[in-house]
């Protein structure tokens, strides 16, 4: 820009000796004035300061969005290794502690009945673990995609409620008056679970606090899950929908878990086409807000 601008002005320089010169000797010419020359110089000017400012500010945005998606890079990396930590922790304990429990019923010593049958439920229970867990990994995987409503059929969406918030322990505000919608009962029943489970893991493994209220709208059915856990910072509260995200690095964290749960969450969501918010609760902890539509349009 400045050699062309410096070229420029030398030829500019030129005409006007031309015109100075020519106006000496009284020369007629149809040639411009000294005002059209100095007009076309700061034309020029202009255009080539606006042309390099548009060049730089193009740059600087290439350098900016260069910077974020390296960045972003290298959080997804850090969070996929810490979802391999935690995924490798959370096969390997059930996997233990059945191998315990057979080792322990395969042992020559005699076991009093009560006793085989404890560690055959526990080790069924942890069997369970291990297929929820793996139920998670490949649910994970799939792509949203909305069902058409008559692939969601219409369920009383209470039982699902009471029977999730019974197996945690947790208080339902529901009632038992039934509330229809058009969604899938084990896809509404991963939803809330994982709400549900994490309400009451980040309470400190306890389901004091956690309450479950359900509304219907008109239109929507609103469900809120609440707890007066640890809370949520406002600088997380996008990021714990991402999957693989936790709060925190894997070594100093103390509640299990894979980062996989809320992601879940939010892909449900969007399949039934609805939408999720997280806030503060007063006086402390977090609430979870889901609402759906009854009727998929
Ligand atoms: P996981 O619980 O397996 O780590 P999730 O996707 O369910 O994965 O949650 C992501 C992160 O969001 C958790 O690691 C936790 O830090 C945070 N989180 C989720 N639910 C709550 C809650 N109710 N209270 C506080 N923190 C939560």
């Amino acid at each position: 820009m400045i050699f062309t601008h410096q070229n420029n002005e030398r030829y500019l320089d030129v005409m006007r000796d031309m015109i100075r010169v020519e106006q000496q000797f009284g020369i007629e010419t149809n040639r411009i004035s000294f005002d059209a020359v100095e007009e076309e110089m700061d034309r020029k000017l202009f255009m080539f300061i606006s042309e390099s400012v548009f060049v730089i500010v193009l740059i600087l945005v290439g350098i900016y969005l260069v910077y974020r998606s390296f960045k972003q890079e290298l959080r997804f990396q850090r969070q996929q290794q810490n979802f391999l930590l935690s995924i490798t922790h959370e096969l390997k304990t059930p996997l233990a502690s059945i191998k315990l429990y057979l080792q322990t019923l395969s042992s020559k010593k005699k076991l009093s009945e009560e006793k085989q049958s404890e560690f055959l439920s526990g080790s069924l229970e942890q069997v369970d673990r291990l297929t929820q867990l793996i139920n998670h990994v490949l649910e994970s995987t799939k792509e949203t995609r909305a069902p058409r409503e008559s692939l969601a059929e219409k369920i009383d969406v209470v039982p699902v409620f009471t029977t999730v918030c019974n197996e945690y322990g947790v208080e339902f505000r529901g009632g038992d008056a039934p509330l229809f919608a058009h969604i899938g009962e084990t896809d509404l029943e991963l939803l809330l679970s994982n709400l549900v489970k994490n309400a009451v893991l980040y309470s400190g493994e306890t389901p004091e606090g956690v309450s479950v209220t359900l509304q219907s709208q008109e239109k929507n059915v609103t469900l809120v899950v609440s707890d007066s856990g640890v809370g949520i910072k406002d600088e997380h509260k996008k990021q714990i929908f991402e999957r693989f995200f936790r709060v925190g690095e894997e070594d100093t964290r103390r509640a299990n878990g894979t980062g996989l749960g809320l992601y879940i969450v939010d892909q449900l969501v969007k399949k039934y086409k609805g939408k999720i918010s997280v806030t503060d609760n007063q006086p402390k902890g977090s609430t979870f807000t889901v609402i759906f539509p009854k009727r998929i349009t």
